[in-house]
């Protein structure tokens, strides 16, 4: 409980005992809990956006292009480009991050119920009790593994409108099986539901992307977003890959001129900078492998990660103290709210250096070795 409500405030009763999506925004030396690149545009990117904004600047007057015209034809030869597809702007939806995305999802095809396989990125659940969808949680297995066999009953057995799933998944990092997502988007397609795969993180796994699925599944629909992998976090662009009946849908719930002129022009020189911007992922997914290591020779476990992010597990402090002692040290990590684990986004090799010697520091501490 963040706040207590007013009698006055007419607030919606359902939504009085939510809070607000809420990682802590605190000054630190190494800010890696968000699962951002750490790595800016460089300055020759930034200034080819500069001159971008300047250029839209002189037309601020006007309302923005309302369906992303072109900012959409670029994210589909991107697609295209990654995956061997073979997408037009009809078949791909841009809005203000991924976030929106989801939410316009829920707007346009509620009226019954979600399904998600928790833990899993905690804004599935809270964007459903914003827009009034009861959701379910099928849960994970014990040990945090997805459970293909029991999620293809509960889809029989809950019917959803929507069922999500997020792979590479967070906060676990692993990725789920493409098999095991096209018999999953099968019973989802027999109870005339949608298959949401959240590939927030996509770039960072070798796995085939589902948008090779979606010519032959068209209730299966995915989400991507630029604030990973691309390092644009701050530019706010998600996008969405589906059937271009889905898109049709998207564009009936979807708020006039959504996307700003800024936005849109921003994104597109981006995407002509996508081999510089993309350029990062293997430097993260080799730094990723040190710090497991690292992890590994304090005696800490974690669960093997396909996005630029681990979850690890093994220290005798709980999750809030470790995470707090951290935070004394200047590294920002991320609680998810699972007992017993924390969350670190992998960073640069200085910040990485400055999370294993603060967490070392704090380990063997409490083990009683020597500092
Ligand atoms: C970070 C994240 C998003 C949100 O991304 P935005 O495009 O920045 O809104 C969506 N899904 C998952 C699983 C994420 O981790």
């Amino acid at each position: 409980m963040t706040a207590q409500w007013p009698s006055w405030l007419p607030l919606r009763s359902d939504l009085q005992a939510l809070s607000p999506y809420g990682a802590p925004q605190v000054p630190s030396q190494a800010a890696m809990n968000t699962n951002e690149n750490p790595f800016p545009p460089s300055p020759k990117l930034q200034a080819a956006i500069a001159a971008k904004l300047a250029e839209v600047s002189a037309t601020l007057n006007r309302y923005p292009d309302r369906d992303a015209v072109l900012l959409r034809g670029a994210l589909a030869n991107f697609v295209n480009e990654l995956s061997g597809t073979n997408f037009s702007q009809n078949q791909v939806w841009a809005a203000n991050g991924s976030n929106e995305i989801l939410q316009s999802v829920f707007l346009a095809f509620s009226g019954g119920k979600a399904l998600g396989f928790t833990p899993s990125y905690s804004m599935h659940p809270l964007i459903a009790k914003v827009t009034s969808v009861e959701w379910i949680d099928g849960a994970r297995n014990n040990d945090l593994t997805f459970n293909i066999d029991r999620a293809l009953i509960q889809v029989k057995e809950f019917k959803p409108r929507l069922t999500f799933i997020t792979t590479p998944n967070n906060p676990t990092g692993d990725a789920i099986a493409i098999k095991d997502i096209l018999a999953l988007s099968k019973a989802v397609a027999s109870v005339g539901g949608l298959l949401i795969v959240d590939e927030a993180y996509a770039e960072f796994s070798q796995k085939v992307s589902s948008v090779s699925l979606i010519e032959e599944n068209p209730h299966l629909v995915v989400i991507r977003t630029m604030s990973k992998a691309f390092a644009f976090a701050g530019a706010r662009v998600g996008y969405l890959v589906g059937d271009s009946k889905i898109v049709d849908a998207m564009s009936l719930v979807r708020l006039p001129y959504h996307l700003s002129a800024l936005t849109q022009g921003a994104a597109v020189v981006a995407l002509d900078f996508r081999k510089e911007l993309l350029s990062s992922v293997t430097t993260l997914i080799s730094e990723r492998e040190r710090v497991v290591k690292a992890l590994t020779g304090l005696g800490l476990s974690s669960i093997p990660s396909s996005a630029n992010f681990v979850l690890f597990s093994g220290f005798a402090q709980s999750a809030p103290q470790l995470w707090q002692a951290m935070l004394d040290r200047g590294i920002l990590i991320r609680d998810v709210g699972l007992s017993g684990y924390l969350r670190v986004t992998i960073g640069n090799e200085a910040e990485n250096n400055l999370f294993i010697e603060a967490l070392a520091q704090i380990v063997s501490q409490k083990t009683g070795e020597q500092l």
